[in-house]
């Protein structure tokens, strides 16, 4: 009833949006949750802050069928961030696996990268178009740097951002405060909580 007295171009543009939020949906972007990153040369100890929440959330993404992907540095000697961070996370060491706790499963995606960001050499984005993805919940390491990196790309190729702020960490206080205020600030990125999206998901929204 309420449909029929509503012009016709206003009816083609409710229904082009209840298609648009059937069609699209969201991925959940681990990054660089890695040996190296968590009990490494590039540790702190609050990088083991997100391993839990990550977990639920993960699991919450598997049971939900919200497409994960890992994307984990995988570093050849040549590599740009040799000259920065010197040697880490290695393609082939135990610094580039995934930690234990949060395993990829059958199903999940694997990408490998050399640099900061996600999007660049991977492929990620091709599957993102494939699976009709436009919003990334990202989390992960470093807040600051990957997920930055990966927020930006991101952002310039048209994917909304989504950041559970207990699921990414920085090397200090203040980087953390910072890096979430950034992804906040430049790339619209909706500051959230790991238990929000779960519940979210767990709806099938
Ligand atoms: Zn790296």
């Amino acid at each position: 009833m309420l449909l029929a007295s509503l012009s016709l171009s206003i009816r083609i543009k409710c229904l082009k949006y209840v298609v648009y939020q059937i069609i699209m949906q969201e991925a959940l972007i681990v990054d660089d949750v890695l040996e190296e990153f968590v009990y490494g040369k590039i540790s702190s100890p609050r990088a083991k802050n997100i391993i839990s929440p990550t977990k639920k959330l993960i699991e919450t993404a598997r049971k939900s069928k919200v497409p994960i992907i890992y994307v984990c540095d995988a570093h050849l000697p040549s590599d740009p961030e040799m000259d920065v961070w010197g040697p880490h996370a290695m393609k082939g060491t135990r610094g580039a696996q995934v930690v234990q706790a949060i395993k990829p499963s059958k199903g999940d995606y694997i990408f490998e990268k050399r640099v900061y960001s996600s999007f660049q050499g991977t492929g990620l984005e091709l599957l993102l178009r494939d699976l009709s993805v436009d919003t990334v919940v990202i989390v992960g390491l470093l807040t600051e740097i990957c997920v930055r990196h990966s927020a930006a790309d991101a952002f310039m190729r048209g994917f909304k951002v989504k950041i559970p702020k207990d699921c990414v960490e920085a090397l200090s206080e203040k980087a953390q405060r910072e890096g979430i205020e950034y992804l906040k600030k430049m790339y619209g990125a909706e500051i959230t909580t790991s238990v929000k999206i779960s519940q979210r998901w767990s709806r099938g929204l």
